[in-house]
Protein backbone atom coordinates (compact mmCIF):
# COMPACT_ATOMS: atom_id res chain seq x y z
CA UNK A 1 0.00 0.00 0.00
CA UNK A 2 0.73 3.66 -1.07
CA UNK A 3 0.77 4.88 2.46
CA UNK A 4 2.47 1.87 4.27
CA UNK A 5 5.23 2.74 2.60
CA UNK A 6 5.38 6.44 3.36
CA UNK A 7 4.28 6.09 7.08
CA UNK A 8 7.67 3.49 7.10
CA UNK A 9 9.60 6.33 5.58
CA UNK A 10 8.09 9.33 7.99
CA UNK A 11 9.20 6.94 11.23
CA UNK A 12 12.73 6.45 10.28
CA UNK A 13 12.95 10.12 9.43
CA UNK A 14 10.91 10.66 12.92
CA UNK A 15 13.23 7.75 14.75
CA UNK A 16 16.39 9.57 13.50
CA UNK A 17 15.60 13.13 14.79
CA UNK A 18 14.87 11.27 18.31
CA UNK A 19 18.43 10.15 18.07
CA UNK A 20 19.77 13.18 16.80
CA UNK A 21 18.22 15.51 19.33
CA UNK A 22 17.29 13.21 22.32
CA UNK A 23 13.62 13.72 21.90
CA UNK A 24 11.45 12.42 24.96
CA UNK A 25 7.33 12.42 24.87
CA UNK A 26 7.13 13.07 21.53
CA UNK A 27 3.58 14.46 21.54
CA UNK A 28 2.87 15.38 18.02
CA UNK A 29 4.43 14.78 14.18
CA UNK A 30 3.43 18.21 11.70
CA UNK A 31 4.16 16.91 8.12
CA UNK A 32 3.26 18.40 5.11
CA UNK A 33 1.95 16.83 1.95
CA UNK A 34 1.46 18.03 -1.02
CA UNK A 35 -1.40 17.50 -3.10
CA UNK A 36 0.20 16.16 -6.21
CA UNK A 37 1.22 13.16 -4.09
CA UNK A 38 -2.56 11.70 -3.43
CA UNK A 39 -1.54 10.66 -0.15
CA UNK A 40 -4.88 10.08 1.81
CA UNK A 41 -4.01 11.45 5.42
CA UNK A 42 -6.50 9.20 6.53
CA UNK A 43 -4.56 6.27 5.49
CA UNK A 44 -1.46 7.36 6.50
CA UNK A 45 -2.78 8.44 10.02
CA UNK A 46 -4.06 4.72 10.26
CA UNK A 47 -1.04 2.97 8.52
CA UNK A 48 1.29 5.03 10.94
CA UNK A 49 -0.82 4.25 14.02
CA UNK A 50 -0.02 0.91 13.27
CA UNK A 51 3.78 0.52 13.17
CA UNK A 52 3.44 2.86 16.43
CA UNK A 53 1.98 0.77 18.22
CA UNK A 54 3.95 -1.49 20.12
CA UNK A 55 6.40 1.66 20.64
CA UNK A 56 6.84 4.87 23.15
CA UNK A 57 5.82 6.75 20.13
CA UNK A 58 2.30 4.94 20.25
CA UNK A 59 0.38 7.97 21.24
CA UNK A 60 1.89 10.50 18.96
CA UNK A 61 -0.64 12.25 16.70
CA UNK A 62 -0.35 13.36 13.28
CA UNK A 63 -0.84 16.33 11.99
CA UNK A 64 -0.89 16.62 8.64
CA UNK A 65 -0.39 20.33 6.49
CA UNK A 66 -1.68 19.76 2.73
CA UNK A 67 0.15 21.85 0.99
CA UNK A 68 -1.85 23.00 -2.39
CA UNK A 69 -0.58 22.77 -5.92
CA UNK A 70 0.69 25.84 -7.37
CA UNK A 71 2.09 26.67 -10.38
CA UNK A 72 3.88 29.82 -12.14
CA UNK A 73 4.52 30.41 -15.79
CA UNK A 74 7.93 30.65 -17.77
CA UNK A 75 6.38 33.50 -19.82
CA UNK A 76 4.63 36.01 -18.27
CA UNK A 77 5.54 34.81 -14.90
CA UNK A 78 1.78 34.54 -13.22
CA UNK A 79 1.37 32.05 -10.63
CA UNK A 80 -1.58 29.83 -9.87
CA UNK A 81 -2.84 27.58 -7.68
CA UNK A 82 -5.31 25.02 -8.96
CA UNK A 83 -7.08 21.62 -7.92
CA UNK A 84 -6.75 18.18 -9.56
CA UNK A 85 -9.40 17.92 -11.81
CA UNK A 86 -8.28 21.30 -13.87
CA UNK A 87 -4.70 20.49 -14.04
CA UNK A 88 -3.47 21.92 -17.00
CA UNK A 89 -0.01 22.26 -17.99
CA UNK A 90 0.11 25.39 -20.24
CA UNK A 91 -0.39 28.80 -18.99
CA UNK A 92 -4.28 30.40 -19.41
CA UNK A 93 -3.02 33.51 -19.90
CA UNK A 94 -0.45 33.18 -22.53
CA UNK A 95 -0.25 29.53 -23.20
CA UNK A 96 3.80 29.46 -22.06
CA UNK A 97 4.55 26.17 -20.03
CA UNK A 98 4.51 26.37 -16.49
CA UNK A 99 6.61 25.34 -14.04
CA UNK A 100 5.52 23.54 -10.38
CA UNK A 101 6.05 25.88 -7.52
CA UNK A 102 4.37 23.22 -4.68
CA UNK A 103 2.50 20.30 -4.74
CA UNK A 104 5.21 17.46 -4.53
CA UNK A 105 6.31 18.04 -0.28
CA UNK A 106 6.26 15.09 1.62
CA UNK A 107 8.39 15.73 4.41
CA UNK A 108 8.25 16.11 8.33
CA UNK A 109 8.27 19.62 9.13
CA UNK A 110 8.51 19.56 12.87
CA UNK A 111 8.56 16.94 15.67
CA UNK A 112 6.66 18.10 19.41
CA UNK A 113 8.63 16.67 22.34
CA UNK A 114 10.72 17.36 25.20
CA UNK A 115 14.79 17.60 24.58
CA UNK A 116 16.68 15.03 26.82
ZN1 LIG B 1 1.75 32.94 -18.92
Amino acid sequence: MHELSIAQGILEVVEEEIKRHHLRNITKIKLKIGELTSVVPEALDFCFSFLVKDTELKDVRLEIEKVPIRGRCLGCGREFSYKDQDFYFLCPYCGSEIELVSGKELYVQEIEGEDG
